[in-house]
C-alpha cells in the first residue's frame, strides 16, 4: 500500500494546478462574448466621404437623416472629405471604420493595404475626359500631342490604359497634373480636362460650350466607382457592424434614388450645398445613370469586373500583379477568418474541451490505479485470511498434539495433570463424586521380550481402543505413562466405577491380541480411588488410585482394587 499511496499524493499539486487552468480558462470563455458586447452601441462610426458634401453622396445622407443607421444601432457620423482628408489614409489611419472612395481603394490593397471592398454604388466610373468640340478632339488618337489634364497624372490607371488598349504610347500625350480650375479648359490652355461625368458638363451646357466626351469605358476600361469600403480589422473584429453599415448605407441609397428632391432639398438646407438645385437635379439624373439602379442592384459587385480592375492596373504599369486581391470582395472570401473574440472563444473552447479530456484522462488513470491497489489490497486480505486459518488450523493442531498420545490418540499425561484439578473443582461446586481408574498391564516387560517392542506397542494400541470404546461422554481417558493408563469418571461414585473397571479388565484379558501371525494375551490391573470417598484434592486421589494399583498388583495381578 505505501508506494501506491506515495505515487498518488505526489500527483496531487498536478492536478491542482490543472484544475486552476481550467478554471482560469472557462472565465476567459465566458467573458470574451462580453467583452466583445461591450464595444457595440456607443462608438461613433466615422464615414468618410470622398469630396465635399453634394449629391455624389445622397445615400448616405438618406441613411442618416431617416434614421436606418440608427435603426441597426449604429452612431454614424459623415466626414466631408477634402485634399488633406483622402478616404484611403483615413481609413489606414484609423481616423475613420469606413468611407467612399475610388479606384485608390483597389490600387491601395494591391499595393498591399488591409482593405476590404464593402459595395460599389456607381456600377461605372463618373471619371472622363472633357474637350471643347472646337478643338476637334473626339477619341484618344485625337490626344496625341495634346495638353491633357489628369487629376492623378501619375497613378490614373483609366487613362493610361486607354491609351495602351488603343495603341497609343502615354509618351505621346502632353499629360499634365489637373489645376482643379475649369476655366482652363473653357478658356483654351488645355486640351482636354480630366472631369466627373456628374459634374463638369453642367457647367458646360450651362454657358451653351459645345463638348465632347472620351469615356475610358468606350475603350475596354470600365471601372467600379464610389466604392464603401473598411479596414480588414473592422472586418475581422466587429462582422456583424460591417454588415450593418453596408445594409444601412444601401438602403439609404435606395431611399435617394426614389426621392432625389427630398435629397436635394436636405443637402440645401442641412448641409448648405452651394450648387444649384438644377445643378444637383443634374448631378442626380448623372448619377442614376451610373447606378442603374432599376437594373442592377445596388451596391452590387462581381469579382471577375474587380479582377479586370486589377489586371488594367497591371497593363497599365501601376502595380506588378494582382497577387493581394484575394479578400478584398466582401463577402466572396468564405475562408474570411473569423472575429477576434469568436476565434479566441473557439480557441479557448478547444482548449478547455482538450484540458477536461486531459483532466479526466488524468482521474480515470489514477481511478484505475487505485482499483487496481484497491484489488491487490483485497487479495492480500484475503491471502492473509487464509494464511490466519492455516495457522489457528495449525495452532489447534499443535494444541491437540500437545494434549494427545501419539501412539494410542488418547489423552497425554500432561492433559491429565491439567484437567484432574479442575474437574474435581467442578465436582465439588456442583456437589457429584468422581472416580480415578490407575492402569497397568502386567507382566509387560516380559511381552516386549518375547514379542518384539512392535507387539508391544499393539497390545498397548488396543487398550487404548478398549477404553475409548467404553468411555462415556465426560469420562478422559489417557495413557498415564509407558504402559500405564487412567480414566476420569465424574459423576461416578466407587461402587459403579469398580463393576466398570473389572468389565474391561475382563475383557482385556480375554481378547486376543494380533500383531502378524502372533496371538497376545495379557491383563492388567487397576486401582480405583473416587472423591469424596476417599481423597479430597487431585493429588489425594492420584496417590490413593496408586496405592490400590499396586495392592493389585501385590494380591497376584489381573484385578481391580480400591482405596480401602
Ligand atoms: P508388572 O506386572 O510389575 O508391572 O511388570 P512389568 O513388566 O509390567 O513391569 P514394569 O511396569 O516395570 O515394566 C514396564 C515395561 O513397559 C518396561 C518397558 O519395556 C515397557 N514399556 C514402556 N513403554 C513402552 C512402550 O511405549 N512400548 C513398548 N512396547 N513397551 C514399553
Ligand atoms: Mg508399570
Ligand atoms: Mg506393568
Amino acid at each position: 500500500m505505501g508506494p501506491i499511496h506515495s505515487g498518488i499524493s505526489a500527483r496531487a499539486p498536478r492536478c491542482r494546478w490543472l484544475a486552476w487552468w481550467v478554471a482560469g480558462l472557462i472565465g476567459w470563455a465566458l467573458m470574451c462574448p462580453v467583452l466583445a458586447a461591450e464595444d457595440a452601441p456607443q462608438t461613433v462610426i466615422r464615414i468618410q466621404l470622398r469630396w465635399l458634401h453634394q449629391f455624389q453622396f445622397a445615400g448616405y445622407y438618406a441613411a442618416l437623416e431617416k434614421g436606418f443607421y440608427r435603426d441597426e444601432g449604429l452612431n454614424v457620423e459623415l466626414v466631408e472629405g477634402s485634399p488633406e482628408r483622402q478616404p484611403v489614409k483615413e481609413v489606414l489611419a484609423g481616423r475613420a471604420m469606413y468611407a467612399e472612395g475610388n479606384s485608390e481603394v483597389l490600387l491601395a490593397r494591391l499595393q498591399g493595404q488591409p482593405l476590404v471592398a464593402l459595395a460599389a454604388i456607381f456600377q461605372h466610373s463618373p471619371s472622363v475626359l472633357l474637350a471643347l468640340r472646337s478643338s476637334g478632339i473626339e477619341s484618344p488618337h485625337d490626344l496625341i500631342g495634346k495638353s491633357v489634364m489628369l487629376m492623378d497624372s501619375r497613378n490614373d490607371p483609366d487613362f493610361l490604359t486607354m491609351l495602351l488598349n488603343e495603341g497609343i504610347s502615354p509618351d505621346l500625350v502632353d499629360v499634365r497634373p489637373s489645376s482643379f480650375d475649369f476655366s482652363d479648359l473653357i478658356e483654351g490652355r488645355v486640351d482636354a480636362f480630366n472631369s466627373y461625368l456628374t459634374n463638369e458638363p453642367y457647367l458646360l451646357r450651362q454657358r451653351g460650350i459645345e463638348y465632347t466626351v472620351i469615356n475610358p469605358r468606350n475603350y475596354r476600361v470600365d471601372f467600379y466607382s464610389d466604392i464603401l469600403f473598411t479596414h480588414e480589422d473592422e472586418l475581422r473584429n466587429y462582422p456583424a457592424r460591417v454588415a450593418a453599415v453596408r445594409r444601412a448605407t444601401l438602403r439609404g441609397w435606395r431611399y435617394a434614388m426614389d426621392n432625389p428632391e427630398e435629397i436635394i432639398d436636405l443637402l440645401k438646407g442641412r448641409y448648405q450645398v452651394a450648387k444649384s438645385r438644377e445643378h444637383l437635379r443634374f448631378e442626380a439624373d448623372a448619377i442614376r445613370a451610373l447606378m442603374m439602379p432599376d437594373l442592377v442592384e445596388i451596391g452590387h459587385m462581381n469579382a471577375q469586373r474587380w479582377n479586370h480592375m486589377a489586371e488594367t492596373f497591371v497593363r497599365a504599369g501601376v502595380v506588378e500583379d494582382t497577387g493581394k486581391l484575394e479578400g478584398f470582395i466582401y463577402g466572396e472570401d468564405k475562408d474570411r477568418p473569423l472575429p477576434g473574440w469568436v476565434a479566441a472563444t473557439l480557441f479557448g473552447g478547444a482548449i478547455l474541451i482538450v484540458s477536461v479530456t486531459l483532466l479526466a484522462v488524468h482521474f480515470f488513470r489514477i481511478n484505475r490505479r487505485l482499483q487496481q491497489a484497491e484489488n491487490e489490497v483485497r487479495r492480500a486480505n484475503l491471502a492473509l485470511v487464509e494464511k490466519l486459518a492455516e495457522i489457528e488450523d495449525l495452532h489447534e493442531r499443535l494444541q491437540e498434539r500437545a494434549m494427545r498420545d501419539a501412539l494410542t490418540g488418547l489423552y497425554n499425561r500432561r492433559y491429565l495433570d491439567e484437567t484432574l484439578g479442575r474437574e474435581l473443582a467442578r465436582a465439588k461446586r456442583e456437589g457429584y463424586p468422581l472416580c480415578l481408574a490407575l492402569i497397568d498391564l502386567d507382566h509387560f516387560k516380559q511381552v516386549n521380550d518375547t514379542f518384539g517392542h512392535l507387539a508391544g506397542d499393539e497390545v498397548l494400541q488396543h487398550l487404548g481402543r478398549l477404553l475409548r470404546s467404553r468411555a462415556r461422554e465426560g469420562d478422559i481417558p489417557c495413557r498415564y505413562g509407558g504402559e500405564e493408563f487412567a480414566l476420569v469418571m465424574a459423576g461416578m461414585p466407587l461402587s459403579a466405577a469398580w463393576e466398570r473397571a473389572e468389565e474391561w479388565r475382563e475383557i482385556f484379558a480375554e481378547s486376543e491380541i494380533r500383531h502378524g501371525q502372533l496371538k497376545i494375551r495379557v491383563s492388567m490391573s487397576v486401582g480405583l480411588a473416587a472423591y469424596p470417598d476417599n481423597a479430597g484434592t487431585a493429588e489425594e486421589l492420584m496417590r490413593r488410585a496408586d496405592e490400590a494399583l499396586y495392592r493389585a498388583k501385590d494380591l497376584g495381578r489381573n484385578r481391580v482394587e480400591s482405596a480401602a
